[in-house]
């Protein structure tokens, strides 16, 4: 597919297996569950195992299910490869176990998904460097980088505050200096926006989220966007050098993450998310025309203390916001005034469900202190412009009216 003619988006997501030849004429890549592929002749095998020929060795390190799914994956991302992980946070903890060592040092947004805030703890207590900034401004950035930083790791748009990272200018700078430039793309998604774009190295998606779509199955993928020139990468091992630059990064990946740490993705959760993938676009266009029209009905509503949204001209990256993405997102995040309680509030929601989890199909609200923000304390959520009262909302497909309907409710009458 492409050769003759650039599709669109969905069309490339509905016939890019097919296309290719699927099974039988299957229109769905089958669940392959099998662990093992066997060879004909042995020396086949052999030279499958020395990267000689394509073929499928373990299921821990891809079968035909889950390669349907990267090659999916890697088309909405326009990339020169794709892994799946069994999670986002495998995808995310790859970077740290193929890519990083003792003495590494790495810039990191502050605002971030609070597991990925944790992984980031953890290198620290084993030898690699991290510092936080404030990455809606590139000079925050340029000003933590030492020589020995491997690796700026930024979220398009933050969960749960909505700030969104100076994208194209940390893109140049970290260009200029060679500086593996990783976008967790998971907010915003490849229909939205694509990170390489922005010279983006890798590419994080949690499938869990809004690509799967539906809350029923766990993924995660790191993209090779092509951008990032691996010769300037000084861990790579000679082992994996042997192909093209263009491929040591994945191939170091897919041995030392995702080989010897086994976050493998489950072949029927690979078939979940490409079912999910193929209405990505559809339901993006519901959910961010929700997510606004929410967001500017509780921008107007004197009970609530603030709304963070980058579709409101309130925002302060809405430039950068209207600029980069097709739309500004499913998830919003708001405050009430003092001396309303944000647990009766949204006790008195009935359709918008409290549940951790982005990018349902169905309206999720969460307290962010109270729960996926608990474990860190008060003074760091202040650091990171945690509000003790923020709610945060990934916003579904309902209907319009009826979701409007459900927060008036749920605030006594607008
Ligand atoms: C959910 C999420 C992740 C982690 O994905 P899981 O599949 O839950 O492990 C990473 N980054 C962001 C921005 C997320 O929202």
């Amino acid at each position: 597919m492409g050769d003759k003619k650039n599709y669109g988006f969905t069309t490339t997501i509905l016939h890019g297996d097919r296309q290719k030849g699927i099974e039988h004429g299957s229109l769905h890549k089958p669940i392959h569950t099998s662990v093992a592929f066997g060879y004909a002749d042995v020396r086949q095998l052999a030279s499958v195992f020395q990267g000689k020929e394509p073929g499928f060795r373990y299921g821990r390190q891809g079968n035909p299910t889950i390669s349907a799914l990267e090659e999916k994956v890697n088309k909405m991302e326009q990339g020169v490869g794709t892994i799946c992980f069994a999670t986002g946070m495998g995808a995310i903890g790859a970077v740290v176990q193929a890519l990083l060592r003792t003495g590494d040092h790495v810039v990191s947004s502050s605002f971030l998904f609070g597991n990925t805030n944790s992984l980031w703890q953890t290198a620290m207590s084993q030898g690699i460097s991290v510092s936080f900034v404030d990455a809606t401004e590139v000079a925050n950035v340029e000003a933590a980088i030492t020589e020995n930083t491997r690796v700026v790791f930024v979220e398009t748009i933050a969960n749960p505050r909505t700030q969104v990272a100076d994208l194209k200018r940390i893109g140049e700078l970290c260009k200029a200096r060679g500086i593996l430039y990783v976008v967790d793309n998971t907010m915003t998604t490849p229909y939205l926006f694509q990170p390489k774009s922005v010279h983006a190295g890798l590419v994080v998606n949690a499938l869990t989220k809004s690509i799967g779509g539906h809350g029923n199955a766990l993924g995660g993928s790191l993209t090779d966007t092509g951008a990032y020139d691996w010769t300037r990468f000084p861990n790579i091992y000679e082992n994996y050098k042997k192909a093209a630059p263009l491929q040591w990064g994945l191939a170091q990946i897919r041995a030392k993450a995702l080989r010897d740490f086994g976050s493998s993705l489950a072949p029927d959760a690979a078939h979940h998310i490409a079912v999910g993938a193929e209405t990505l676009a559809l339901r993006m266009q519901r959910t961010t025309t929700n997510a606004l029209a929410l967001a500017e009905m509780l921008e107007k509503d004197e009970r609530v203390a603030a709304v963070y949204y980058p579709g409101l001209k309130s925002h302060p990256q809405h430039g950068i916001s209207a600029e980069l993405f097709r739309a500004h997102g499913s998830l919003l995040s708001f405050e009430l005034k003092d001396g309303l309680d944000c647990f009766d509030f949204l006790n008195r929601l009935k359709l918008a469900i409290p549940a951790s989890n982005l990018g349902d199909n169905r309206t999720l609200i969460i307290p962010v202190a109270h729960t996926i923000f608990y474990e860190m304390g008060a003074e760091r959520r202040a650091s990171m412009g945690i509000a003790e009262s923020l709610i945060r909302v990934s916003v579904g497909i309902e209907d319009t009216d009826d979701l409007l309907d459900d927060f008036c409710t749920a605030l006594e009458g607008c």
